[in-house]
């Protein structure tokens, strides 16, 4: 499956010099989307997970897939304000502007092995800051998934210690 060729690149958003990768027209296309999250599932066959935080609002569709087809728990990582009950949070910078990321703390169990999904890296601040949120609760981070990086972004120096698996790499726009 060559994912490049599925991947939607929009020139100029959501700002003047961004090359946006769009995975809508990954979920469009079905055979597209049954590789992606066959591919994502098999990448942790081998390793203990006992849970997926998936990042809103892309990475819910995938996290939600994953947990499903492994009968795990699914935690929503949400913007600020979302969630209606205790939070853990963290805010970092994104490749464009910044943001805050809210977790139920009741749902983030400590002791548990936690697999991040999202749908791209760019910078990697997104998945740092879940990662934080993780390890501030005495939990461990499983691993990363995302369809997309951008290593050019050096989101390795953020995360490569969670060894993130991305299944399509763009070197630069
Ligand atoms: P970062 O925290 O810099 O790794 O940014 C990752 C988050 O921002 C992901 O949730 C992506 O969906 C979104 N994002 C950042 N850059 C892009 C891009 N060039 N194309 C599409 N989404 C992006």
């Amino acid at each position: 499956m060559d994912l490049d060729k599925v991947i939607r690149k929009v020139p100029d958003f959501p700002k003047p010099g961004i090359l946006f990768y769009d995975v809508t027209s990954v979920f469009t296309n079905a055979e597209a989307f049954q590789y992606v999250v066959d591919t994502m599932v098999e990448s942790y066959s081998a390793q203990k997970v006992d849970g997926i935080i998936a990042i809103e609002s892309r990475g819910f569709l995938l996290g939600a897939c994953f947990a499903y087809k492994k009968g795990l728990p699914l935690v929503l990582a949400r913007k600020k304000g979302k969630l209606p009950g205790k939070t853990v949070s963290e805010s970092y910078d994104l490749e464009y502007g910044s943001a805050t990321l809210e977790i139920h703390k009741e749902d983030l169990l400590p002791g548990k092995r936690w697999l991040i999904i999202d749908d791209l890296i760019a910078t990697g601040g997104t998945l740092k800051a879940v990662a934080n949120m993780i390890e501030s609760v005495g939990a461990e981070v499983a691993g990363i998934f995302s369809i997309i990086g951008l290593p050019f972004l050096r989101y390795h120096d953020k995360i490569g210690q969670y060894n993130p698996i991305t299944l399509v790499d763009y070197e630069g726009e």
